[in-house]
């Protein structure tokens, strides 16, 4: 049982380590998740409006084709005008070169609508180009601090987790759960000694009698406040000699 115990305080030990490290890099690592999402919204924002350039520009492309034909039907029927033999036939062209004129028309003003629009776009993402290079700037700032600071303690980290993975091998499943239960719950310490008689978790005092049950190392203790795991002095002074 009390290798039970060690064990757990042990990883305690290393994860109050592996934090102290982790928070040596401030909020730097949120910093770059930040900046990094800012940077992919704006680029998803500049496809998704070059996607519609292109889309506007096929479309007036398409439309001038259009305009093409309507133009050599119209030189045609003007031409037919010429050669028609009665009113019936007259009419019938006339309101053949009405309707392509019609038609003409409604297709420029399309593309003048498309032009303005592709315009538009054009202009946003030029917009955004400043600020764009701005956020990358600091991005690439805020990355090389990080990397700094992780680089200077490399090896100090590396070493912890390896002993980490070690010792957690040697936990028991259920003790594992409930130590990582309870560092979720109360943002780091899950196992804690009882100092001046009371649990250095929560300071709440621990019972004369609860006292000497858990100096017996013989089993596993909760306090009953906080829910942390108490260990004895001796435990403690094992693993941090
Ligand atoms: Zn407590």
């Amino acid at each position: 049982m009390l290798d039970r115990l060690k064990t757990l305080y042990e990883l305690q030990n290393i994860d109050d380590q592996l934090d102290e490290l982790e928070e040596l890099r401030g909020d730097l690592p949120l910093s770059v998740e930040e900046l990094q999402s800012k940077i992919k919204s704006i680029k998803d924002d500049i496809s998704a409006k070059e996607i519609l350039k292109k889309e506007s520009l096929n479309k007036r492309e398409e439309n001038e084709m259009e305009s093409e034909k309507l133009k050599e039907n119209q030189k045609k029927f003007k031409a037919q005008l010429y050669q028609v033999r009665n009113n019936k036939e007259y009419d019938a062209l006339t309101k053949e070169i009405d309707h392509s004129e019609e038609l003409l028309k409604k297709i420029d003003a399309e593309n003048d609508l498309l032009a303005d629009e592709s315009k538009k776009l054009s202009e946003e993402i030029e917009e955004v180009g400043p600020q764009l290079d701005e956020l990358k700037d600091e991005l690439k700032l805020k990355e090389a601090d990080l990397k700094e600071i992780i680089k200077a303690n490399e090896k100090e980290e590396l070493k912890l987790r390896a002993k980490r993975t070690e010792i957690e091998s040697q936990t028991k499943k259920p003790d594992y759960d409930a130590y990582m239960r309870i560092r979720k719950a109360k943002k780091g310490k899950a196992v804690v000694t009882i100092r001046r008689s009371a649990c250095s978790g929560c300071h709440n005092i621990v019972p004369p009698q609860r006292q000497l049950e858990i100096r017996r190392n013989a089993k596993l203790f909760f306090c009953e406040y906080c829910g942390r795991i108490l260990v004895s002095s001796e435990v403690a002074d094992i693993i941090e000699v």
